[in-house]
């Protein structure tokens, strides 16, 4: 058997992990990974529930595999298979449709390549789904997504996951270590810990056996790896504990991302969040009292129901005021089945516009108000393999965007370098003693 499997996916890095660790297992199978245009036999489309229209991409996807490879068998799997499997099986030319549990079986359910009259669908309901299983990215080699929970149990009144993707579960310690250990042997940098809600770690079985710290404390000790970068953390979750030994830790970097979301404690409420402002801000003022030189992100929404043009502007001063580094901005927009879509005042789609950009501006003058902080500090990059007009990029520990001229030789090498100033396009140039870099 010579047969040929291409993946898409959609969504965040959970995904791009999980989309690794099914392609793991089409090879072991004696599949051959080619890319999406090669003609492949089978197609594995890694679907995400919060990506907008995700039902129009979804086809435009099958669409366009079918132009590729018109007999390729089509399997959908992901968050959104998850939540709407009928409507994705009405797709045309899609085959199979699998669950939140049943992706990890995708190799398992294809025997026959013959393209189905029907797509057959095997999802079971979210509230059964229990089991964890563990995957792991691996891209250019310098960094991995590995995750290490799945699910959430909060019940933001915004967020279609807790749907998609079930209760709070996690790997075990033990085996999370195991993995690590494969990553290093594997000559990768960087681990990039990666959850739902990751800072809830330690459930199995419905139980709570351990706790995020432990895991911290445990990877700190696995050589090989230089550097372990938390996804994103929870405010309420990211404890004094978790900073201070991040601030001494010698692979734990110091970058944090924490979801705000709203810097109106009003409208926190109606998210459900499990936080008020003032907690944010002091996790924030916390950090930078014992490393100024952290760089932290915030997830933030703009336009949920009821949000004001007051409601807005406190969230923008606050975060103006708050020491933070960049801003993910989402705008909000109704999921099915979800309490915040059946709440009144909804936010026309022209405020919600307008104050997206006005936080993404805010983020390019928080960015560049850190970048500037920091030159003239020497740091250690972690070089990528990736080339554009004929300069590299990478990340310092505190994640500044590095740029150099290519040169092969850097790739997945950590380097010691000054940061010297911000290029036009917004990256730090550097100076090495080699003079192998931009100035
Ligand atoms: S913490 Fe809230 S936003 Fe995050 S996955 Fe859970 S329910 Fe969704």
């Amino acid at each position: 058997m010579n047969r040929k499997v291409a993946f898409y996916t959609l969504g965040c890095k959970l995904n791009y992990s999980e989309t690794s660790g099914i392609g793991r297992m089409f090879t072991q199978a004696g599949y051959s990974t080619v890319d999406f245009t090669d003609r492949p036999d089978v197609y594995v489309i890694n679907t995400c529930s919060v990506t907008e229209n995700a039902d129009k991409k979804c086809r435009k996807i099958v669409k366009e595999a079918l132009k590729v490879s018109p007999d390729a068998y089509i399997t959908i799997v992901g968050c959104y298979a998850q939540l709407k499997p009928k409507e994705i099986a009405e797709i045309p030319g899609v085959d199979m449709v699998l669950g939140a549990a049943e992706k990890f079986q995708l190799v398992d359910h294809i025997t026959d390549l013959t393209k189905r009259p029907k797509a057959v669908v095997y999802n079971q309901p979210i509230t059964e789904v229990n089991t964890f299983v563990p995957s792991y990215s691996i891209g250019d080699r310098t960094r991995t997504f590995l995750k290490v929970q799945d699910g959430c149990d909060y019940s933001c009144t915004f967020c279609t996951i807790p749907l998609a993707r079930g209760a709070s579960r996690s790997d075990t310690i033990a085996n999370v270590l195991q993995q690590a250990q494969q990553i290093a042997a594997s000559g990768v940098k960087e681990i990039v810990l990666t959850g739902v809600n990751l800072g809830d770690f330690g459930i199995r079985n419905g139980q709570r056996e351990d706790r995020f710290f432990d895991l911290v404390k445990a990877l700190d000790e696995v050589e090989g790896i230089e550097r372990i970068r938390i996804s994103s953390i929870e405010p309420n979750l990211l404890t004094d504990e978790i900073i201070q030994f991040v601030a001494t830790s010698k692979r734990f970097v110091p970058h944090f991302h924490i979801p705000l979301q709203s810097g109106s404690d009003k409208i926190l409420g109606l998210m459900r969040r499990r936080y008020k402002r003032a907690l944010y801000a002091d996790r924030v003022a916390k950090i930078k009292a014992i490393m100024p030189d952290c760089c932290i992100g915030v997830d933030v929404i703009v336009g949920f129901p009821g949000e004001t043009r007051e409601d807005f502007i406190d969230t923008y001063n606050f975060l103006h005021e708050l020491d933070i580094s960049y801003l993910h901005v989402f705008t909000y927009s109704e999921r099915e089945n979800t309490p915040a879509a059946e709440m009144p005042g909804a936010v026309p789609g022209s405020t919600r516009a307008d104050r997206s950009k006005m936080l993404h501006i805010l983020s390019d003058k928080k960015r560049r108000a850190f970048y500037q902080s920091q030159l003239g500090n020497t740091a250690e990059v972690l070089f990528e393999g990736d080339i554009k007009d004929g300069y590299m990029h990478g990340f310092t520990r505190n994640y500044v965007k590095v740029k150099a001229k290519y040169d092969p030789v850097l790739v997945n090498e950590l380097k010691q370098v000054q940061l010297t100033n911000i290029s036009p396009d917004g990256d730090v140039e550097v100076t090495e003693a080699e003079e192998i870099f931009v100035h």
